[in-house]
Order: structure tokens, then C-alpha cells, then sequence
């Protein structure tokens, strides 16, 4: 980690986790049973709240924060032996597609140091890319964690929606919000979902998991499997390498007798817009309990109680929260509600509709994972809408609570992702079909 300070993946380094290995070289000597992780480093998203270190959301409203409490995920991978090694660089609040709205620096691509190494998940996906360590925590509101592994060459994983508890993670679109793995290969994503997944009595989201290991196993077989290549996400603003790549997968994907053929879901062009609305309405809710009181920021300027509240929000948030925050608010006062956020729901609900018509006849949906490879640092961070666009391919699975999956192609230049979709609960069904894919593609 020290030695790659310079690609500002990590924020803090965990000053217990030696001691933590020495523990667990202590067991193992002592022939004690050990976890399914014991001895395993990883590192968390800085949205995670842990024990021992600071969590920032990377954003200076939180700099001084260190929590009471760690999430449930934390504690499930704890419990296995696993030991996070450190906290990772993220878009402030993970609003972003770049790691630049992080308030501590952006990330560098591991692939080529002047590009983003997509976002809001940076840091983890760099993390992971350079070595540093064998998995890291992501979150995915919009794709935070597949495009990331799409920009830098890794795994990601997003579960579907309430497969993974997120108690004390700090929430974005808690409509959608969901945490996965990103990882090197797709069965240590596999693991960590074993580990990490399932009901949790402090989220009344959380569903029950599969009975079945999810990692393990022979790659499942393709044969006869009917897979759906959305045709919307190759279209104006799809770079040619990236639609030779998922190509490329197609027909991999055929040769091993699946049966691929092209699907039309009209409304996904909608899904970006209508993603826009939403997250934006949730999370300003969400961000509203940072109030320069209870914890993080607090204003030394401030005279009254009314001035605590906005200079302590006024200093602390950036511009892209702020910007959020009052996109949300919009769209939810009286006079726009109906124009705005009834509108986007209706939106959504045609997307579950049409994924739900297209799940009917396809096993899986097949895409690239973002429209283009990594771009340049400072590119895209003053055109707000040009940086939404690099979540088009992705942020539907969201809107729709689907799993979907971000598997590397075989490039030579710049990672491109190839993103495998399945239905809600199809977790286990995708993973054994990316493991084969993966095979695929090696
Ligand atoms: N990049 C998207 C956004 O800016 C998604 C973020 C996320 O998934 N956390 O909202």
C-alpha cells in the first residue's frame, strides 16, 4: 500500500490488522478451526463504517468521524477471519462515476495513472487492480461497482437488491442501494457474497440468501442458456472497441452453445433520466441528518442554531452533493412532485415491466458494462451531464433491483467490462454463468 500511495486508492491504513494476523497465526499454530477468510486482507470502501478506523464517505462533513459501531458486513467477514487492511478512496458520498468528487483527491487508474479509474467504487477497484489486496467492499447505487472494475480490468459484483445487509453503510438511493465485491477473479466475488450475504435482523430489507454455496462448483454450462444483448447499449456513444468487445463475447458466448440473440428494451433510454430524479430525491433525504450537530462537521462560525445547520452543511458538502441536494429537493416540493418524482416512479415501473417481460425469455441479458473505456482525469469533472452518461449502460439494473455482474474482456489497452444480467434472486444462476464466461474470455 505505501509503495502505490501515489494512485490515492487508500485513505487509511487499519493500525489493527497485523495484530489481527498475528491472532490468527496464534490460532493456527494452536490448531484452533479457523474461518472460511481467516488470514485473508481486504480493503473497504471508506462509506463502510469500521471500528478502527476514520469513515469519511470522503467527504470533509464526515473528515473527523470515527463510528460507533461497524456494519453487519464487516462483522460477517470478521467473523470468518478476514482482516480489512484499509479504507478506500470514493466520490464524496459516492456521487460520481470518477473518484474526482472525492473531497481528499482523486484516484488514478491503475491501467494509465493520467485516467479515472471510474467511480463512485474507485478506489476499491484500484485497490484490487494494483494488488494491494484480494477483494475490496464496493457499493452500487447506479453502477458504482461494476464501472469501476470495467475501468480498471476487475470483477464487480452487484447483488440483487437487498441481498446484502446495509446496516451501517452510509446510504445513498436506499431504494437501490446495494453492496457487492470487487475482486480478481469471479469466484472470490463469489465467496465474499457467501459470507456476506443473507437476512439481517438490523435491515428490514434484507432476503433471505440461497441455500446453496454461491462460490464452489463447476462453471455452469452455457448450453442451450438464451442470452439477451441489449441492443439500447450499443448504440450512439458506444465506442467501437467496446462494441467489439461485448461482440467478441457473443460470440464466444454462442460457440459454447448459448443461444444469443438481440433484445430491444425501449425504455432503458429513460432509465438514466429517471435515475436523475430518483437518487437524487432519496439522497437528499438521506443527507439531511448532517446537521453540524449530532457528529462530523460542525461550523466555528456559527452564532445561532439556524447558522450551525447551514454553514456546517455550507462548508462540509461539495459541489456535487450540494448540487444533488437541491435537484432532490426540487423534485419533491409540491409544485414539481407530479411533474418530476411521481413521473420517474412511473418510469420505473415500466422498467421492472419490461425486465420482467425479457427475463421471461432470456436466462441472461448481455452489455457492455460502460460506454466507453476509462477516460481522462479533469475530462468530464465540469460537465455534470456528460459524467451521468458513463452510468447509461448500468444504472437500469439498479432501477429494477436485478443482479448484474462485470466481468474484464480480453484486452490489450484500456479495461473494457462485459456486464452479465440476471433477474432478481438470480445470483447464483449469474455467478455460475460468469465463472464460465470468465473461462470464456481468458
Ligand atoms: N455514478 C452514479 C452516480 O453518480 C452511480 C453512483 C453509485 O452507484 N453510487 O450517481
Amino acid at each position: 500500500i505505501a509503495a502505490h500511495e501515489d494512485y490515492h486508492a487508500i485513505l487509511e491504513v487499519s493500525a489493527v490488522a497485523l495484530d489481527r494476523a498475528r491472532a490468527i497465526d496464534t490460532q493456527l499454530k494452536a490448531g484452533k478451526k479457523l474461518g472460511r477468510l481467516a488470514g485473508i486482507p481486504y480493503i473497504a470502501k471508506d462509506n463502510f463504517l469500521t471500528a478502527h478506523t476514520h469513515t469519511t464517505a470522503s467527504s470533509n462533513i464526515l473528515k473527523p468521524f470515527k463510528a460507533p459501531y461497524q456494519s453487519t458486513v464487516i462483522e460477517r467477514l470478521e467473523a470468518e477471519g478476514a482482516i480489512m487492511v484499509a479504507k478506500a478512496n470514493l466520490d464524496a458520498f459516492a456521487h460520481g462515476s470518477s473518484t474526482e468528487n472525492s473531497d481528499f483527491g482523486p484516484t488514478k487508474n491503475p491501467a494509465d495513472p493520467t485516467r479515472v479509474p471510474g467511480g463512485s467504487s474507485g478506489g476499491s477497484a484500484t485497490a484490487v487492480a494494483l494488488g494491494l489486496t484480494c477483494f475490496a467492499l464496493g457499493t452500487d447505487t447506479g453502477g458504482s461497482i461494476r464501472q469501476p472494475a470495467a475501468f480498471t480490468g476487475v470483477v464487480g459484483l452487484k447483488p440483487t437488491y437487498g441481498l446484502v445487509s446495509r446496516y451501517g453503510v452510509i446510504a445513498m438511493g436506499s431504494s437501490v442501494d446495494v453492496i457487492g465485491p470487487l475482486a480478481n477473479r469471479v469466484n472470490d466475488a463469489a465467496l465474499v457474497l457467501d459470507v456476506t450475504s443473507g437476512k439481517d435482523i438490523h435491515d428490514a430489507t434484507t432476503i433471505e440468501r440461497d441455500p446453496q454455496a454461491y462460490a464452489g462448483g463447476k462453471p455452469q454450462t452455457l448450453k442451450g442458456k438464451k442470452i439477451g444483448l441489449i441492443k439500447e447499449y450499443m448504440g450512439e456513444g458506444t465506442e467501437a472497441a467496446v462494441k467489439a468487445s461485448v461482440e467478441d463475447a457473443a460470440q464466444r458466448l454462442a460457440k459454447a452453445g448459448a443461444k444469443v440473440e438481440e433484445v430491444s428494451l425501449p425504455s432503458v433510454d429513460l432509465a438514466l433520466a429517471c435515475y436523475y430524479v430518483l437518487i437524487p430525491a432519496e439522497l437528499s433525504s438521506n443527507l439531511a441528518r448532517h446537521d453540524g450537530i449530532r457528529y462530523g462537521h460542525s461550523s466555528k462560525q456559527a452564532q445561532s442554531l439556524a447558522q450551525t445547520y447551514l454553514l456546517s452543511r455550507d462548508e462540509g458538502f461539495g459541489d456535487e452533493a450540494k448540487r444533488r441536494i437541491m435537484i432532490g429537493t426540487y423534485v419533491l416540493s409540491s409544485g414539481y412532485y407530479d411533474a418530476y418524482y411521481k413521473k420517474a416512479q412511473k418510469v420505473r415501473t415500466l422498467l421492472i415491466r419490461e425486465f420482467a417481460l425479457a427475463f421471461k425469455k432470456y436466462d441472461f441479458l448481455l452489455s457492455p458494462t460502460a460506454p466507453t473505456t476509462a477516460f481522462k482525469l479533469g475530462e468530464k469533472n465540469q460537465d455534470p451531464l456528460s459524467m451521468y452518461m458513463s452510468d447509461v449502460d448500468t444504472v437500469a439494473v439498479n432501477m429494477v433491483g436485478a443482479a448484474g455482474i462485470s466481468i474484464p474482456a480480453p484486452v490489450k489497452g484500456l479495461p473494457i467490462g462485459i456486464q452479465l444480467i440476471a433477474p432478481q434472486h438470480g445470483d447464483r444462476a449469474l455467478l455460475g454463468a460468469a465463472k464460465a464466461l470468465e473461462e470464456l474470455l481468458a
